[in-house]
C-alpha cells in the first residue's frame, strides 16, 4: 500500500530517470486518456514534487497529478524491459531518453493548470506532510487539538487534513514504537504524546525511503507480540474502518 514513503521513494525514482528529459507520452488505457494526459506528450519533465501521499509532476504551465490510493501503483523500466503488468492497464506512460515510468491504478490521475495547485481543493487543505525536509510539528499539533478531541489517536493519524502521508501501515507501527494505545481519544493524549507518534511515524517513514520497508512489528501480524509475546490485537477503527493493529500490553 502506497503511504507517503512510497510517494517520496517514486519521486526519486522518477526524477533520478526522467528529470529535464523531453516525454513521449501514452494512455494505453481510457483512465488515462480520459485524464488528458497526452496533452502533456513533447513537454520536457521540470521537476517532480510530494505532499503527502500526492505527487506532481511538473511540466511548465501544467502538472500531472496522481494519489495511488489503496492498489495503485508506478513502475520505472529502462527501454527494453519486461513489465510486471500488462500495457494495456497502465494509466500514462512517461517514457524518455533511457527510462519509461507507469502509472498502475489508483483514484487519481489528472492534468491541471499549475498555477491551481495551491488553490486545488484536493491539495489545498492537506496538512503538513509528516515528511517534509523539516517537521512542523506544532502545527501538527495544532490542527489535532483543533479536530473533534473525542476522535481517537488512530483515526486522526489517517486524517490528511491534519497531517499528510500516514496511512494505515504506519498508523499502526508508528503507535506500537511510541508505545501508544490507537485507541485512545485525542482529549487524553499530551503534547508530548502526540509529538512522540509523529517523531516515530517520521522516523520509520525516513528509514523506509532510505532503505526500503523492513518487517512490521504489529501491522497484520498474526503471531505474538515481538516486546511481550501476548496477542496482537487487530480492529478496524474509524468512519472508513480501517484495520488498527496494537497490543494492549505494550501500549497504554
Ligand atoms: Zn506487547
Amino acid at each position: 500500500m502506497a503511504e507517503g514513503d512510497t510517494i517520496l521513494r517514486t519521486k526519486h525514482l522518477l526524477a533520478d530517470a526522467l528529470a529535464g528529459q523531453v516525454m513521449a507520452i501514452s494512455a494505453p488505457s481510457p483512465r488515462g486518456r480520459a485524464a488528458g494526459v497526452e496533452r502533456l506528450d513533447g513537454a520536457a519533465l521540470e521537476r517532480v514534487q510530494t505532499h503527502g501521499k500526492h505527487l506532481m509532476i511538473v511540466f511548465g504551465d501544467l502538472v500531472l497529478h496522481s494519489h495511488l490510493g489503496m492498489s495503485g501503483s508506478w513502475h520505472v523500466y529502462p527501454h527494453g524491459a519486461r513489465w510486471r503488468r500488462a500495457r494495456s492497464s497502465a494509466w500514462v506512460v512517461l517514457s524518455g531518453d533511457t527510462h519509461e515510468a507507469v502509472q498502475f491504478g489508483g483514484p487519481t490521475l489528472r492534468v491541471l493548470p499549475s498555477t491551481r495547485l495551491a488553490l486545488d481543493p484536493q491539495l489545498a487543505r492537506l496538512g503538513p506532510d509528516i515528511l517534509s525536509p523539516i517537521l512542523n510539528a506544532g502545527e501538527i499539533t495544532a490542527r489535532f487539538r483543533a479536530t473533534d478531541q473525542r476522535r481517537t489517536l488512530g483515526e486522526a493519524l489517517l486524517d490528511q487534513h491534519l497531517v499528510a502521508g500516514v496511512g494505515n501501515i504506519f498508523k499502526s507501527e508508528a503507535c506500537f514504537a511510541a508505545r501508544i494505545n490507537p485507541w485512545r481519544p485525542l482529549a487524553d493524549l499530551t503534547e508530548d504524546d502526540l509529538r512522540a507518534v509523529l517523531h516515530c511515524a517520521r522516523e520509520q517513514m525516513l528509514d523506509a525511503v532510505a532503505s526500503g520497508r523492513k518487517a512490521f512489528s504489529v501491522y497484520n501480524r498474526r503471531g505474538p507480540c515481538v516486546v511481550c509475546g501476548d496477542r496482537v490485537a487487530s480492529r478496524g477503527q474509524g468512519d472508513a474502518n480501517r484495520t488498527t493493529w496494537w497490543c494492549e500490553r505494550c501500549q497504554s
